[in-house]
């Protein structure tokens, strides 16, 4: 199989056929389709836009970095005239009438939309078993009875099982983006927040919500994140500031938390620490340091604002906007009720009970103003160890991908607190990696790598000079 780089030489010089390529991935797609990766295969879409673009090549009009290549997009990303749902029956019938604007950068480079990727329902969930009604859940490629992660679960999971070359666009609030990506062993970015423009993204957590990448390895998920990134006008918290160009050094210095360590799976814990024993040899040093401010306080302060702000995100779906609708019957709040108890998912529910009760006036300074103010200590901690060390490296999540029946059994609290290695970078708007690392009982299990804000591409190095270890 090709990589991007390669597989775009050969578009170039018309020695691959992009149509031909675009007709194999789709119908590897349909073939793989009891795996619920899509929510929505956008074939005539994408043949059409395979079509004209062979026209143009063969014209020699045509050029990019991802000429030809075949992206699936996580359904919170609005592409214009494809249904785009967030995977929520909410959103039934909704066609955005504009393109997001990582998605209007990715086209320009010649980018195949293939499809729109299942979630959990707008970005709720850990494990991809919070899919809305009607979405079916995502299996994990190397265990259909396993987890994919979430909530970007059809996009790591397609990465992971496609034979084609692809690319995947996907968004993490509190660890969507590398959560799923080490269940399913393959690489992701998920960059400083204000990165990328989140303009087109469906908001969950307005104030943590990135759009990042996905690939095989850091390599191509680098490939896309260099096409997205940059400062775009349409979204007020676009980032001006250009990326820093910190070198990684001969040595990188590597900051190790073990009181993150010390609540991972046995098994998990011994193979990130075989991994970090060779990466000591091959351009690394590392320093066992502490956080514990992060890991007391990182979920909670991270749910306590992922769901208030959801809660205000969600109030806009209310059967008259976006959609979908029910006969207008009775006052304002019996209709607005009645469309989103039909339409809204178990857990989207409790989001916005618990948003809106900590939100509440009386309840507010108690707790969404006292988690604001948390943050920033948790910022500061972190802050504090990029003045000594280069990055922070602990394993993705604490267990390998569970069986979807034990997720069933877990307490929605119990599942919030899988989210601790994941939450506090997302909290804290730092960019992080996570490339697959380590096989434990024939299941994937990925190394995360956190990076001070806006050093991507010195994250990005670092990891390569990782993956060539393994
Ligand atoms: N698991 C986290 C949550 O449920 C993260 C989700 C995300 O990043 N979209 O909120």
């Amino acid at each position: 199989m090709l990589r991007t780089k390669e597989f775009v030489k050969e578009v170039r010089t018309g020695n691959l056929s992009v149509t031909e390529h675009t007709a194999k991935i789709l119908e590897e797609a349909e073939k793989k389709k009891d795996y619920n990766y899509f929510s929505l295969l956008a074939k005539e879409y994408a043949m059409e836009t395979a079509r004209r673009l062979e026209k143009d090549i063969k014209r020699g009009e045509a050029n990019g970095k991802l000429l030809g290549v075949s992206l699936s997009v996580k359904d919170c990303i609005c592409v214009k005239g494809i249904e785009s749902r967030a995977s929520s029956k909410i959103l039934t019938g909704y066609k955005p009438t504009f393109d997001a604007t990582a998605i209007t950068k990715a086209k320009k480079e010649g980018a195949i939309i293939i499809g729109k990727t299942n979630q959990d329902e707008f970005g709720f969930g850990t494990f991809g078993n919070n899919t809305g009604i009607g979405f079916g859940t995502p299996k994990n490629p190397f265990d259909k009875e396993r987890s994919c992660g979430g909530s970007s679960a059809g996009s790591a999971g397609f990465t992971a099982l496609t034979e084609n070359t692809h690319l995947s666009m996907a968004e993490s609030t509190g660890g969507s983006i590398a959560c799923p990506s080490s269940f399913c062993g393959v690489a992701s970015i998920t960059p400083t927040y204000g990165r990328i423009s989140r303009y087109g993204l469906m908001d969950y957590a307005s104030s943590m919500d990135k759009i990042g990448t996905m690939g095989k390895n850091i390599e191509e998920a680098a490939t896309l994140f260099n096409v997205i990134a940059g400062y775009d006008e349409k979204d007020s918290t676009s980032l001006k500031e250009p990326k820093r160009e910190a070198k990684l050094p001969e040595k990188a210095k590597i900051a190790i938390p073990k009181d993150f360590l010390e609540k991972a799976d046995e098994k998990v814990s011994k193979a990130f620490w075989d991994f970090i024993k060779k990466a000591e040899s091959n351009g690394f040093s590392y320093t066992e340091i502490s956080l514990p401010l992060n890991t007391k306080y990182g979920v909670s302060v991270y749910y306590l604002i992922a769901v208030s702000e959801a809660s205000t995100n969600l109030a806009k779906y209310c059967g008259m906007r976006y959609g979908a609708y029910e006969n207008l019957e009775g006052t304002f709040d019996e209709y607005f009720s009645e469309v989103r108890s039909k339409n809204f998912g178990d857990e989207a529910k409790r989001r916005i009970m618990l948003g809106t009760f900590a939100r509440m006036s009386g309840f507010r300074d108690a707790y969404y103003l006292k988690a604001m103010k948390a943050r920033t200590l948790l910022i500061e901690e972190y802050k504090k160890v990029f003045s000594k060390h280069d990055f922070i490296a602990h394993p993705t999540m604490p267990i390998i991908s569970p069986k979807m029946s034990d997720v069933e059994k877990l307490s929605p609290a119990e599942i919030y607190g899988m989210d601790l290695y994941t939450c506090p970078a997302n909290l804290t708007g730092l960019p992080h990696i996570s490339i697959n690392t380590s096989e434990i009982d024939s299941m994937p299990s990925g190394l995360m790598l956190t990076g001070n804000h806006l050093e991507e591409t010195k994250l990005i190095e670092a990891a390569k000079r990782l993956e060539a270890i393994k």
